[in-house]
């Protein structure tokens, strides 16, 4: 029983381990691209380095538990996948597709999280939920930016459309 919990956690933190990394790839490239928003630019490079660390924190919490860094590395490489983000690039309306893809993203993580959580304390894990938690506040807090700021992109969306500017990220 201990054993299972102890596995079922494991393989829960690496696909936590795997979403960051993926998280990392739909940042980046928007960072890229973004000229007309600075708010939301200044954000995602704000949480870009929250994930750095918030991948650390997952990979000093696999450390704790012995887990081989071999073990990381070939599920970092299966971990290619390609989320919405990334495929709105070009879009006339990208920044507005981005900021809907972001939303959801970070709801994907809050419940990853969540769900870590309560396997970490199913196994006992006690000394990993402080580091999961704090992850997960750094996800509700980007949701919630990203939630609130929708008004202000859509805003400026229709105002760039209106006047004939480039509507452009
Ligand atoms: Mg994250
Ligand atoms: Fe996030």
């Amino acid at each position: 029983m201990v054993e299972d919990r102890r596995s079922l956690f494991v393989t829960g933190l690496k696909n936590a381990h795997a979403m960051e990394n993926q998280a990392l790839s739909i940042i980046k490239p928007q960072l890229k691209r973004i000229e007309n928003y600075p708010q939301v630019a200044t954000r995602l490079e704000t949480h870009l380095q929250e994930t750095e660390a918030q991948i650390t924190r997952l990979e000093d919490i696999l450390a704790s538990l012995d887990e081989d860094n071999s073990t990381l590395k070939d599920w970092m490489l299966s971990a290619g996948g390609s989320m919405a983000a990334i495929g709105h690039s070009m879009a006339d309306d990208e920044i507005l597709k981005n900021s809907f893809a972001n939303f959801a993203f970070e709801n994907f993580e809050i419940a990853a999280y969540n769900s870590l959580i309560t396997m970490a304390e199913l196994g006992g894990f006690q000394g990993a939920v402080a580091g999961l938690q704090q992850n997960l506040a750094e996800e509700k807090d980007m949701a919630r930016w990203l939630e609130d700021n929708l008004r202000e992109v859509t805003t400026e969306f229709v105002m760039r459309r209106e006047a004939g500017e480039s509507a452009k990220v």
